[in-house]
Order: C-alpha cells, then sequence, then structure tokens
C-alpha cells in the first residue's frame, strides 16, 4: 500500500515558531508554575480545542501532582475573524471550589473569549485563577484580559500549527506557522 507522506510543511508567513522553540518556552513556563504552586495541587483546564497540545505538553513539564479539566466554547468555525460572541459548548467535569485554577489558552486575540471564560470561572468560586496562553496578539485586543503565563507575543498575522486550525486541519503541525 502506498501512502501519502505527511507533509509537516511550514507556511511562508512572517510568524514561525519552531518546536525546539515552543518546548524551550514551555518547559520555563512549566518551571514557573511549579515554583509559583508548590505544596498546592494546580488544576489546569485546557480550553479545547485549540489548546489541547499546548496543554498535554505543559502538564507533562510541570512536573508535580496536579488535576486536569477541560472546557470548550463555540469556535470560528472556518472563519479567520471572532463573531464576538461566546458559548460554552462543552462544560467542566469536575467543581471549581477550592481549587487552585490555571485556564490554558493557545492564543489570546481580541480577549472575548478570556473575557468571558475567565468570568464564568469566577463564579465558580475557584481558591484563584491564573491564565497561561501560548500566544497572544495585543495589537487585536478589544479587552483587556490578564495573561499570567504567556509563551509567545506576535504581531496581527494568522497562525496555526500546534494544536491551532487552519480551515481545521494542521492542528497536528509541531511548530506554529503562518501564511504569506
Ligand atoms: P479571541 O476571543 O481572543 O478573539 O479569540 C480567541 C480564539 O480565536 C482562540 O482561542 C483561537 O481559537 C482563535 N484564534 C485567534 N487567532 C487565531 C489565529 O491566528 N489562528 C487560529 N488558528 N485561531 C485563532
Amino acid at each position: 500500500m502506498t501512502s501519502k507522506a505527511a507533509s509537516h510543511k511550514p507556511g511562508t508567513g512572517p510568524i514561525q515558531i519552531s518546536e525546539t522553540q515552543l518546548q524551550a518556552r514551555i518547559h520555563e513556563i512549566a518551571a514557573q508554575i511549579r515554583s509559583d504552586y508548590e505544596g498546592k495541587q494546580p488544576h489546569l483546564i485546557c480550553v479545547l480545542n485549540g489548546a489541547f497540545m499546548f496543554h498535554a505538553d505543559l502538564v507533562r513539564a510541570v512536573d508535580m501532582p496536579l488535576t486536569v479539566d477541560f472546557l470548550q466554547t463555540s469556535s470560528y468555525g472556518d472563519a479567520k475573524q471572532s463573531s464576538g460572541e461566546v458559548k460554552l459548548v462543552k462544560d467542566l467535569n469536575f467543581p471549581l471550589s477550592g481549587r487552585h485554577v490555571v485556564l490554558v489558552e493557545d492564543i489570546v486575540d481580541t480577549g472575548i473569549t478570556m473575557h468571558y471564560l475567565l468570568q464564568y470561572l469566577e463564579g465558580r468560586g475557584p481558591a484563584s485563577l491564573k491564565v497561561a496562553a501560548l500566544l497572544s496578539k495585543p495589537s487585536r485586543r478589544r479587552v483587556e484580559v490578564p495573561v499570567d503565563y504567556l509563551g509567545f507575543t506576535i504581531p496581527d498575522a494568522f497562525v496555526y500549527g500546534y494544536g491551532l486550525d487552519r480551515s481545521q486541519l494542521d492542528r497536528n503541525l509541531p511548530f506554529i506557522t503562518s501564511q504569506e
């Protein structure tokens, strides 16, 4: 049987973050989390779908007793612009009361999704609440949101790979890339 080799080819756009760069930064963030939550048991919530790879690598790198949960907001679909409306399409499985929550997001763009999620999670009474985001596009911000652990600040361009999709494809690229 012939199988088409996976391309794993980066785009030719200006934003390129290699697998090595991603992993190095994730290990730095993990060390910071480990030190900030010493003696505690953080609860790392993954925002599906985009953050699944970042979350998986981050929780392994943190290497301390922790718990995880997952939620999902309505996504852009195949569009590249936020509708400005956020909807929760998959709720948490565990209560947050008394937990030290770290919300793990792929990218903060306008900030609308993060703002919505922080309000939602605050309302569920966590002991503390922080945000880890792999990427941030500050020039696109419409709502200011705190990002306690940030991977990379990037300019305004559409990026994909490493969990982030391009029309639902390319989430499996091990790096972040962008189109021309
Ligand atoms: P916000 O609500 O901050 O405008 O958007 C957050 C969500 O939009 C992210 O979680 C992500 O799903 C999506 N998003 C924003 N910018 C990009 C991008 O450059 N590429 C991809 N694939 N998704 C993006």
